[in-house]
């Protein structure tokens, strides 16, 4: 089964909305590359301008979070309905700054990938280990708990829909990237998880991405590996030539 590699690129907290338009600008176009998606994942006050933006090109635009609930009484936070009518197609999920600056939970984190399915949103669910899992030796239990807690109740085919972003905390935006077999050897294993949770055809559906550290000078090199299907990226992202080289570099 061939994947479609994609790369998203995670703004976090960077990027007012002209600076976002003027990325747009600079990005059309050139980061439009047959056979590669590209995503930008841009905080919530840039999503209407971006998707605007993006009308007419092949970039999807995606959110960093969204609330499990529909609606209601929950001050600040943003509902699946709101970014599925603005156009949005992504939203990240369980990202590690996301569990621990803002305490999600695994089972929060499973609302959250329901509440993207119900709104016609794909999930970008990140998962990975922490520096003293990994010197304990435990980070693939780490994403095997944190997998299984994020699919579970989904249906075959929703889960088949997902994507899953492998980020080990320690290489997020240390310049440390994770080596590409070992990166390899993590997401190979994440793919098995899903193959035992469902079968063989779902796991080989499934997208899953390295993060942490991805650069243009080294997206390639993940890019070759058999189960990594493409890149979520922080810092490198958000310079226009940097992330149009990241997708040129994804081909
Ligand atoms: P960096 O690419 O800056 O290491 O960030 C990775 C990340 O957290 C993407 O979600």
């Amino acid at each position: 089964m061939s994947r479609t590699p994609i790369i998203a690129g995670n703004w976090k907290m960077f990027k007012t909305v002209s600076e976002a338009q003027s990325f747009f600008a600079e990005v059309k176009g050139k980061a439009e590359v047959e056979g590669v998606e590209a995503v930008i994942c841009a905080p919530y006050t840039n999503l209407p301008a971006l998707v605007e933006a993006a009308k007419g090109t092949s970039i999807a635009i995606g959110a960093q979070n969204v609330h499990f609930e529909d609606n209601g009484a929950f001050t600040g936070e943003i509902s699946g309905g709101m970014l599925n009518e603005l156009g949005v197609t992504y939203v990240i999920i369980g990202h590690s700054e996301r569990r621990a600056y803002f305490a999600e939970s695994d089972e929060i984190v499973n609302k959250k990938v329901h509440a993207a399915f119900r709104h016609g949103l794909t999930p970008i669910v990140c998962v990975g280990e922490k520096l003293e899992e990994r010197e304990a030796g435990a980070t693939k239990e780490v994403c095997k708990v944190q997998t299984e807690a994020a699919f579970e109740g989904l249906s075959r085919e929703q889960a088949a829909a997902v994507v899953i972003a492998y980020e080990p905390i320690w290489a997020i935006g240390t310049g440390k990237s994770s080596t590409s077999e070992d990166a390899q050897d993590v997401i190979g294993y994440i793919r098995g998880i899903v193959a035992g949770l469902y079968d063989d055809a779902t796991a080989s559906a499934v997208r899953i991405q390295y993060g942490g550290s991805v650069k243009p000078n080294n997206v390639a090199e993940y890019m070759g590996q058999a189960d990594i299907d493409g890149a979520l990226v922080g810092g490198a992202s958000l310079e226009p030539a940097s992330y149009i080289a990241l997708i040129e570099g994804a081909k």
